[in-house]
Formats: C-alpha cells, sequence, structure tokens
C-alpha cells in the first residue's frame, strides 16, 4: 500500500517507516522538521506541516497515497498544561486539516497515534478500551478530541479508522541506528539515561507522595519496536466505516523509583536521584491491558521486558551521544 506518514520523521514515526517498509509497503513521510530528523526519515521525504492543507494535498495526490498514519502531534502532558493553545492547535486542529484533505482526495483509511492520556486518572488498572474517558491534561483532550472526530467521519464518510493508545514508549530500534532525540528531553528514561552520559548530574523524581508502594508514578513501558509491529498490523485491520481502538502496552507497571534502578543496573552508573514536586497533569498510575490488540491483532510484543527496553535506550545513545546532531 502507498502509506503517508504524518511526523514519520519523529521517534516513533521513524520505527513505524522501518516496520512498513520491511512489510512491503511503499511510505512517504511528511514533517515539518520541526521535531523530527532528516536522517531518520528516509529518502521519500515531504518537508511540510499538516496544518498547510494546501502542501497536504499535493503529497497525497503526488503519492497517489491509499492510507495515512498520523503520528504528528506536540506529545508533553506537563507542557500542555501550561501551554494549552499549542495542543489544540497543533493536535486538534491540524486533525481535522488532515481529515478535510483525505475526503478530497479520497483516501478512506488512517492509522491514528493516539494516547494512554485520553483516560485521565482510570478508575482501574489494567485499563481497557471501553473504560472511562476522562483526560486531566490538554494533551490527551487533544488527541481525544481527534478521537471523536474520527468517529463522525468514520460514520459520515466511510473512512476506516484505527486508533492506537499508546502507554509509555521507550528503547531504540536493536541497530542502534534510530532512538529516541527530543529537544529538549522531557520523557523518563532518556533523562536518565543522560546522567550515566554525563549530561545532567542527576535526575529529579516527580511526587514521591502517590499511592503507589514506593510513592511515585507508575507507568507502562512499551518498546517502540513493539509498537511500530503493532501499525504494520492495524493498517491491515482498517475497515470501511468503522473505528477500532486498542491500548498498547505490555499489562505491567514499573514506578519512576524502579526505573530509575533498572537504569544504574544497565549502565553500572549510580545515577542519584531526588525528590521534586509532582508535575501538574501526571496521574499516579497507568497500566494497559492490551488483550484486544493481541487477540483481534493478533499483536506479540517482541521485547516486552523493561531491563531489554532500557539495554537498546542505552545502546542508542551510547552510539549517538548527540542524538541525530541536527538541532
Ligand atoms: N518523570 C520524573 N522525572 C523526570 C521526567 C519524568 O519523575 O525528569 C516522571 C513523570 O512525572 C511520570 C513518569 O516519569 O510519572 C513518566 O513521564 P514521561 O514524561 O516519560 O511520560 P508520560 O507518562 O508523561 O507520558
Amino acid at each position: 500500500m502507498n502509506v503517508l506518514l504524518t511526523g514519520g520523521a519523529g521517534y516513533i514515526g521513524s520505527h513505524v517507516l522501518r516496520a512498513l517498509k520491511s512489510a512491503g509497503h511503499e511510505c512517504v513521510v511528511y514533517d515539518s522538521l520541526v521535531k523530527g530528523h532528516r536522517r531518520a526519515a528516509g529518502k521519500k521525504l515531504v518537508v511540510g506541516d499538516v496544518a498547510d492543507g494546501q502542501a497536504l494535498r499535493k503529497a497525497l495526490a503526488e503519492n497517489k497515497i491509499e492510507a495515512v498514519i498520523h503520528l504528528a502531534a506536540f506529545i508533553e502532558a506537563g507542557e500542555s498544561v501550561v501551554e494549552p493553545d499549542k495542543y489544540f492547535r497543533n493536535n486538534t486542529m491540524i486533525g481535522l486539516t488532515l481529515l478535510e484533505a483525505m475526503r478530497d482526495c479520497g483516501i478512506k483509511k488512517m492509522v491514528f497515534s493516539s494516547t494512554a492520556a485520553v483516560y485521565g486518572t482510570p478508575a482501574r488498572v489494567p485499563i481497557e478500551e471501553d473504560d472511562r474517558l476522562a483526560p486531566i491534561n490538554p494533551y490527551g483532550a487533544s488527541k481525544l478530541c481527534v478521537e471523536y472526530m474520527l468517529s463522525a467521519y468514520a460514520a459520515a464518510y466511510g473512512l476506516g479508522i484505527v486508533s492506537l493508545r499508546y502507554f509509555n514508549v521507550a528503547g531504540a530500534h536493536p541497530t542502534g541506528e534510530i532512538g529516541e532525540d527530543h529537544q529538549p528531553e522531557t520523557h523518563l528514561i532518556p533523562l536518565v539515561l543522560q546522567v550515566p552520559m554525563g549530561k545532567r548530574p542527576g535526575i529529579k523524581i516527580f511526587g514521591d507522595d502517590y499511592e503507589t508502594p514506593d510513592g511515585t508514578c507508575i507507568r507502562d513501558y512499551i518498546h517502540v519496536c513493539d509498537l511500530a509491529d503493532a501499525h504494520v498490523l492495524a493498517i491491515g485491520a482498517v475497515k470501511a466505516g468503522q473505528v477500532k481502538v486498542f491500548n498498547l502496552g505490555n499489562g505491567e507497571g514499573f514506578s519512576v523509583k524502579q526505573v530509575i534502578e533498572t537504569c544504574r543496573k544497565a549502565t553500572g552508573h549510580p545515577i542519584p536521584a531526588e525528590a521534586a514536586p509532582r508535575r501538574p497533569g501526571d496521574p499516579a498510575r497507568l497500566i494497559a491491558s492490551s488483550k484486544r490488540a493481541m487477540s483481534e491483532l493478533d499483536w506479540k510484543p517482541k521485547f516486552p521486558d523493561l531491563p531489554t527496553i532500557v539495554q537498546h535506550a542505552w545502546q542508542w545513545h551510547q552510539k549517538n551521544p548527540n542524538g541525530y546532531g541536527d538541532k
């Protein structure tokens, strides 16, 4: 299939791109390169903003696109609390621009990057897809708005949509050739690994007074390559007029302190850590049930254990101490 990936030069997008190519799809990356990296994008790159509907239509038509994987977004829950406009403009509004462009070009298939943040503070874990949707930060709200638009477009115009709700994506390609390079970095695992890289003296734990066994937030970490594989399966599962939703995680939660300890073991570095105030917009505990993805998509994670996820991330950072070196 001819597939266009918005945000395909980003961390997740570049791994999805590789997985799709290995499965035989023809891929075009559409990325503004504001956050993405040229080196991560492969040869077929259109530099453009999803907000630019005309440029987008041109890219869709010229490349005879049959399906879109929509990854382009701002992704920092903490930042979204202080700059909500950025999130509703860049995540929600561009979702509508993309849907309109797809409608004009007669493209009926989409896989959407959604997030566990749509659940807010869950009433129970592991979270199932039909559980209550109640985001507690603008990031989750901005993505949930797009999910609502997707449902409306599927019903009205016969689009087929698969929405993938990612839990905490981490790790890097086992080759060490592509990995995570956010400027500035805000995610836990790459930040912790900056300590043994000599880039920061220690790590701050955002809140150690949560109602969890060690007081720190619990998250479900998923290897970026396992996440990428789910996109390949999802694109094959798109059905006209239907929206399917899948959680993607490993069904096991790790606290911030447990993640730091895993990084200490992987790197052999003491990694000093100190408690700091809670970060606004953080739920205490997010753990996925991915049973639906396993049964309906036949998704099987290859790297479900946290030490492997951290090991692959560590390998990438050691090989690429300055990331892609382009920012
Ligand atoms: N976190 C932390 N210190 C940091 C960065 C993150 O304690 O320097 C915590 C954060 O509060 C959350 C968890 O680590 O509980 C995962 O945060 P991340 O930003 O990686 O992902 P999110 O859960 O926001 O998608």
